[in-house]
């Protein structure tokens, strides 16, 4: 799994942060930060929970295909 974020769209609810706290974390102006791009496995349902919670569609999830 694959995670890239967009800064840009970001509006700081912090959805994603209280979805996935491991993976996910704000700025000091409530933008998301990306703790680790590649989360480890315990960690996939809560940040494909994350990814659905955000209002602006900011969290993109990718999963390579083995
Ligand atoms: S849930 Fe989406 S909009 Fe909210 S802080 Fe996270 S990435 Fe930003």
């Amino acid at each position: 799994m694959q995670i890239t974020v967009d800064s840009d769209r970001c509006v700081g609810a912090g959805q994603c942060v209280l979805a996935a706290p491991a993976v996910f974390d704000q700025d000091e102006d409530g933008v998301v930060s990306l703790l680790t791009e590649h989360p480890a496995a315990d960690q996939h349902t809560a940040v494909r929970l994350a990814s659905s919670l955000c209002p602006s569609r900011s969290i993109t999830v990718t999963v390579q295909q083995d």
